[in-house]
């Protein structure tokens, strides 16, 4: 039997920044990264966040299809070379399919290897639909998408969220003909509505993408090219492509774990975590895309993956994760960056809130570079001016959408973003804009009250 102080389950965003930060604070300790594919990366470097941006990256220039493949591939191996040449001395990487054996243990190939602690970051899956008709199982995922790094002349895409918009524009953009399946009358359905407005009107003017709204697949068939059968305003209609793409949700990576031999919970979204991402086995913890709730991100892998080796190697709990405080960038065109609580959420949650905007039309970097559509929107709380939701609308919202995450993350108030000297011309300027502008209508609310209440709330707020 083999015996390891921690063995980590998965080798993507939510395992191997666990190996690496924990065997370097201790290298006394014997660490094992097991990955079925033995790569370290996970779907983010091969079908996931990676490959899609280097496709969004050079459908925008004239480079031929050949040299976006060429060029995928030489990043991809740059990547993975560089995790494995990094990976500390005292962390073994095996390649294997690893199951629980037992409350202290993990079996690979027959073999029994014991832990001390044990993390599992094994990922999540696309969801296949389950329509009638003998092409369903042709259907491509991201996965077979990557794989394949085929174009096809017609591309018909099943679902309306961040993959499945990602995919449309990316794609129409390199000559594809896309139909996008949406049962719903809309897109994004998580984002605010002024945000995916131009995301939506951007779609409807591309004239490579046909919008099929409020629409119900009921079959799918294959004989040299796709047939869908759906049904739109009471009427049955049918749709031929070269080939149909599925991005409609994941599923945790659970199912061939063996999770109660290790009196591990787990629910219909995943496994179950407190706030120190541990499970029911207190010497077992989950992080990323495996954990039920778990915003599906590498960032909030990453994230996870600190707080997870911080903790371990404190030998305590002391660290929590906090995701109203998370970010993420919609790569459309335009972008949509979030931070913090949405104003859907906002409104949902009953919270009471100051809304409003700055339009980059009237913003200097903006106008030079041909990019003034689109709108900085805070969310703030009305009682403290504190900025608790950003949502920034922008063809370049990911430049900027980490100096959103950052005043969302220290709680900061529209008085310290004002006292922060921004660079001009650059969009990060938009920030203390903003606050401006908000901080100067809540001091004309205010001078309209009493005289000694109103310089009592500018000393607490300015
Ligand atoms: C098309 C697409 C675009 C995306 N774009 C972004 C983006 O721009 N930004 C962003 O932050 N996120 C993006 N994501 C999401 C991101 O890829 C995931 O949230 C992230 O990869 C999750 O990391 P993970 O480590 O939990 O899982 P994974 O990355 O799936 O890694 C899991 C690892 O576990 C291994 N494994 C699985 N089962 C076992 C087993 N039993 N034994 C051993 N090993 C096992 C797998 O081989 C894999 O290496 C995107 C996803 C997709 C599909």
């Amino acid at each position: 039997m083999k015996k390891y102080d921690l063995i980590i389950i998965g080798g993507g965003p939510a395992g191997t920044p666990v190996a690496m930060e924990y065997a370097k604070l201790n290298p006394e300790k014997k660490v094992l990264l097991v990955d079925k594919n033995g790569e370290l990366g996970g779907e983010c470097l091969f079908e996931g966040c990676i490959p899609s941006k280097i496709m969004k990256e050079i459908s925008q220039t004239s480079k031929s299809w050949e040299e976006i493949k060429n060029f995928k591939k030489e990043i991809l191996q740059k990547r993975s070379k560089a995790a494995k040449e990094n990976l500390p001395k005292n962390v073994e990487l095996l390649k294997a399919n690893a199951t629980f054996f037992a409350s202290h243990a993990i079996e690979i190939d027959n073999e029994i290897y014991e832990f001390e602690k044990c993390v599992i970051g094994v990922g999540s899956k696309p969801n296949i639909p389950n329509y009638a008709g003998n092409g369903v199982d042709k259907i491509w995922t991201n996965v077979d998408f990557f794989k394949n790094m085929q174009l096809p002349k017609t591309l018909s895409i099943i679902g309306t969220g961040a993959i499945a918009i990602e995919f449309t524009q990316i794609l129409a953009d390199l000559g594809v003909k896309i139909n996008l399946f949406s049962r719903s009358n809309t897109i994004l359905k998580k984002i605010d509505n002024d945000a995916k407005q131009l995301v939506l009107e951007n779609l409807k003017k591309h004239p490579n993408i046909n919008l099929i709204f409020e629409a119900n697949i009921k079959e799918i068939n294959f004989e040299n090219q796709f047939e869908i059968i759906y049904t739109q305003n009471n009427q049955t209609k049918t749709i031929y492509c070269d080939k149909v793409l599925s991005a409609i949700g994941r599923s945790a990576n659970i199912s061939n774990l063996n999770l109660e031999k290790a009196e591990i919970k787990y629910d219909k979204h995943g496994i179950i975590t407190n706030k120190h991402l541990q499970t029911s086995n207190p010497n077992v913890y989950a992080n990323g895309d495996v954990v039920s709730g778990f915003p599906a991100f590498a960032h909030t892998a990453f994230y996870g993956a600190h707080i997870i080796a911080q903790n371990l190697f404190l030998n305590h709990n002391f660290f929590e994760i906090d995701f109203d405080k998370n970010s993420w960038v919609l790569f459309s065109n335009p972008n949509i960056a979030t931070s913090g609580i949405s104003e859907l959420e906002a409104n949902k949650r009953g919270l009471d809130i100051i809304i409003d905007k700055y339009n980059f039309n009237i913003d200097a970097k903006a106008q030079i570079t041909h990019t003034d559509n689109g709108f900085l929107k805070f969310i703030v709380e009305k009682k403290s001016l504190k900025v608790i939701g950003v949502v920034i609308v922008h063809q370049e919202a990911n430049q900027i959408a980490g100096e959103a995450a950052l005043i969302v993350s220290n709680q900061m108030k529209l008085k310290d973003i004002i006292s922060t000297i921004h660079p001009h011309p650059t969009l990060s300027e938009s920030f203390s804009n903003l606050s401006k502008q908000m901080m100067g209508k809540w001091m004309m609310q205010k001078l309209k009250n009493p005289i000694i209440e109103t310089l009592l709330e500018m000393e607490r707020n300015i």
